[in-house]
């Protein structure tokens, strides 16, 4: 086990541009990071940099005090669980767990001995002895991760472990998964393109966006605080409003308006945003809203409460309806309620982090605007990227 860190790394492809534009960041060690980002971020070609399979145009990986950026994917001690490192169909469970093991000569006893040990953590005790092809979808994923724990890697890539699960286990699974982790206490970095397989399994998190870190730290942090409007879309915030600030709000034509706090900015365009989880629809008039009004378009049933589809001017927002148990009809016009300071303001001022102890005591939290040097207007060039 050990701390992953990434120092600069970057990766041109002839013809296809940049990769990786610099990428710097920490695992610390024991901690699971999730990595996120759209299509093309960037994040196989990290991966693939971090596993020893491809080399660095510039920049390092470090395994705790070890530079492994020139040792040969199979010394690295880094463990992979690829969708396209598939199990071995010729093999039953035992021998595709044992496989590591024997290449890296194992005595037999002590091999027996782990491969019992993986299987029971995983909780297929009972099937060393079958075939994969009479497992579920499930339990190969199972097989897989105590294959690839079985060598005692210092660090784990897991790229989409759950991809091909459908979604009903997949929720069941993704606790399997973060305690089976925890229990080994392997560092480890997945990649997922649902958001929610990374809130469930990580503590850390990394937003990548075309070949660069957005902003990574500790999920509980980054998510309540993204530094861009960008890294806000990409863990599920959606926009209020857009428009120009004058005498203290942000106005947009045909949506509305919001006071702004001021800490977030006295001119410019500005881009409120807040987290679905953090919005409320409540009757018209009560004034406990957050000044945005609009009307029912769609109903649907999202647990125990509704959630409602709301046109507010020219937008779509969703919001959840708590107020009783009977949902408003379709026409009807609510107001959108969401706690003040859980509002978030991008515009081309700093985002202002509130001083709490969380974040003054966590010195992890980092965004790569730093690191870019002369790119000073990321945070501007980003804000209306990402709608
Ligand atoms: P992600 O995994 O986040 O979808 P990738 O790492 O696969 O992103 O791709 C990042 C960028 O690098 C993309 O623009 C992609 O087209 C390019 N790329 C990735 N692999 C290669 C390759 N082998 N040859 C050329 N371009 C590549």
């Amino acid at each position: 086990m050990a701390t992953l860190t990434i120092d600069g790394l970057q990766r041109a492809y002839p013809r296809d541009g940049f990769a990786l534009r610099g990428v710097s960041f920490d695992v610390p060690d024991g901690h699971l990071a999730a990595l996120i980002g759209p299509s093309g971020a960037g994040k196989s070609s990290l991966l693939r940099l971090i596993a020893g399979l491809d080399r660095p145009d510039a920049g390092d990986v470090w395994l705790a005090d070890r530079n492994v950026t020139r040792v040969p994917a199979h010394r690295r001690g880094i463990g992979l669980m690829f969708q396209e490192l598939a199990l071995f169909p010729h093999m039953n469970v035992h021998e595709n767990v044992a496989f590591g093991l024997r290449m890296a000569r194992w005595r037999r006893r002590a091999r027996n001995e782990r491969v019992t040990e993986m299987l029971e953590l995983v909780g297929l005790g009972a099937y060393a002895s079958r075939s994969v092809d009479q497992l579920s979808g499930g339990e190969r994923q199972r097989v897989a991760l105590a294959r690839v724990l079985a060598p005692r890697p210092e660090v784990l890539l897991l790229d989409e472990p759950l991809g091909a699960i459908d979604e009903e286990r997949k929720r069941w699974l993704r606790s399997e998964l973060r305690d089976v982790l925890r229990a080994v206490g392997t560092t480890a970095l997945v990649v997922s393109h649902d958001l929610r397989d990374a809130i469930a399994i990580a503590d850390d998190v990394v937003l990548m966006s075309d070949g660069h870190v957005l902003q990574y730290g500790p999920l509980s942090l980054v998510s309540r605080f993204p530094l861009t409007a960008e890294a806000a879309s990409m863990l599920g915030y959606v926009t209020l409003l857009q428009g120009e600030v004058e005498h203290s709000a942000v106005r947009e034509r045909g949506v509305g308006e919001l006071g702004i706090p001021p800490e977030a900015g006295i001119s410019g365009l500005m881009r409120v945003m807040a987290h679905p989880s953090t919005m409320l629809a409540v009757p018209d008039g009560r004034h406990l809203g957050s000044g945005l009004s609009g009307v029912v378009v769609a109903i649907r049933p999202d647990g125990p409460v509704p959630l409602l589809d709301i046109v507010v001017g020219t937008r779509h927002l969703e919001a959840r309806w708590e107020w009783d148990l009977d949902a408003p009809r379709i026409g009807t016009v609510v107001e959108i309620a969401v706690r003040p300071d859980t509002l978030r303001f991008y515009g081309s001022a700093p985002v202002v982090v509130p001083s709490e102890p969380a974040v003054e005591s966590d010195e992890r939290v980092a965004s790569s605007n730093e690191d870019a040097g002369d790119d000073e207007d990321a945070p501007r060039r980003s804000l209306f990227g990402n709608a």
